[in-house]
């Protein structure tokens, strides 16, 4: 998809209600916000808007409502009071989605400033109206603003109201994060230059087997770790005993095995514990000989030797999803030196995910790669050549 969408920059903000769909979702831990690179990312679209004199009215979900009590935990008020230490200015936090109060402080805005409407997923219970693009969610939150403006890159690849709804009511540009995305993902898919390795890892398996096909077509080694590996070598044969694996995808491993044989890399070895803990003392294994009832955490060093000899012959890098349970002091090490060696590398290195941005920033390796995207599944979309549904609606130049 060549982009050809209109752009912030293309309209006339000056005292127009502009509603800009950002993607907030940031990690909260009682109330805490634990990373808030997403924040960060937005701040430049929306500092524009209100530089242009724009009554900035911010849309955006926070993790997923599926009962009152998602409601508490995923109040959007923490990132209010975030962003509007990260503005310097007044954050006007409205705790409803919809009504009233909603309505009579979008009347009430001036020029320059900003509000920020309560977590868009609040519409998802006990009705799934955000989700499923309800039409008149979408319609009522266009009557609301002037002009729309996608910046959530990491919803992109979703029909939400929040985002495809409002749209389609609106005359509609892109911000300068999914500018930034799309710029930066279109490298690694229209210009790459091979060796392309992929590495993927974490635990969001299903989802993620699922575009592995339509990656080999593509890239040149498959480089595979975490949840994703492990079903891959109990398809072919070892038995991980309590580890972490995707069942129902094991058939179509085997599948995907016979298919790429030459493309796709396993581990050989990793760290382990006996339970889904942390521990001081992890057990070094190979897959031949992982003891009962331990679960592996992590990639070991013969491992790391092995995704080194492809890391460091490939001109393109995507990574997506951590090698290990990075969450873990002791069983970061192999996502640590995923990153040492993608630094150490002359590819082009792209990185997406949610917890393998997370990662990357807590490393402490952001700056040494050429994208970290914001978006998880959106960029593997992307990458996969699928159109994003969140982009395609907005208004061509
Ligand atoms: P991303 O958000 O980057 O796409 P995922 O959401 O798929 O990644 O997976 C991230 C999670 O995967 C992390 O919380 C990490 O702890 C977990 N993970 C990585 N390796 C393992 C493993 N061997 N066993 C269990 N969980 C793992
Ligand atoms: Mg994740």
């Amino acid at each position: 998809m060549k982009h050809v969408k209109r752009l912030i920059t293309d309209f006339d903000l000056n005292d127009k209600k502009v509603i800009i769909r950002c993607d907030l979702n940031v990690p909260i831990k009682d109330g805490v916000i634990l990373d808030d690179n997403r924040i960060k990312e937005s701040l430049k679209t929306i500092k524009y808007a209100i530089g242009n004199n724009a009554k900035v009215i911010i849309l955006s979900h926070l993790g997923r409502i599926k009962s009152e009590e998602d409601k508490i935990k995923n109040s959007l008020k923490p990132v209010a009071a975030r962003l509007s230490e990260l503005l310097q200015q007044d954050v006007v936090f409205v705790e409803e989605t919809r009504g009233r109060v909603l309505e009579e402080h979008v009347k009430d805005l001036k020029p320059g400033e900003v509000l920020l409407v309560q977590n868009t997923r609040f519409e998802d219970y006990p009705d799934k109206k955000e989700s499923t693009n309800d039409s008149e969610l979408g319609k009522y939150w266009a009557s609301l603003g002037d002009i729309f403006v996608n910046d959530a890159f990491g919803t992109a690849h979703r029909a939400h109201a929040s985002n495809v709804g409002v749209a389609s009511n609106l005359p509609s540009a892109l911000g300068f994060l999914v500018e930034k995305e799309l710029k930066m993902l279109e490298a690694v898919i229209n210009n790459v230059k091979h060796p392309y390795t992929v590495i993927m890892g974490g635990a969001k398996m299903r989802d993620k087997i699922k575009v592995i096909d339509k990656l080999a077509q593509k890239a040149d080694y498959l480089l595979f770790a975490g949840g994703i590996a492990n079903t891959f070598l109990v398809a072919s044969g070892y038995d991980l005993k309590a580890s972490v694996y995707d069942e129902e995808s094991v058939s179509y491993c085997k599948t995907l095995l016979d298919k790429y044989d030459d493309k796709i890399i396993l581990p050989v070895d990793g760290y382990a514990n006996l339970s889904y803990e942390d521990t001081d003392k992890p057990i070094y294994v190979q897959n031949e000989a992982v003891p009962d009832k331990s679960v592996v955490l992590d990639v070991g060093p013969k491992t790391i030797n092995l995704f080194k000899k492809y890391i460091l012959k490939s001109n393109t890098i995507f990574w997506n999803g951590p090698v290990g349970v990075f969450e873990f002091e002791h069983f970061k090490t192999g996502t640590k030196n995923i990153c040492e060696l993608l630094k150490e590398s002359n590819a082009v290195v792209v990185v997406g995910g949610g917890d393998s941005a997370s990662a990357v920033i807590n490393l402490g390796y952001k700056n040494d790669f050429t994208h970290v995207s914001t978006g998880g599944g959106a960029s593997l979309c992307y990458i996969e050549g699928k159109s994003l549904p969140g982009i395609e609606i907005i208004n061509d130049k």
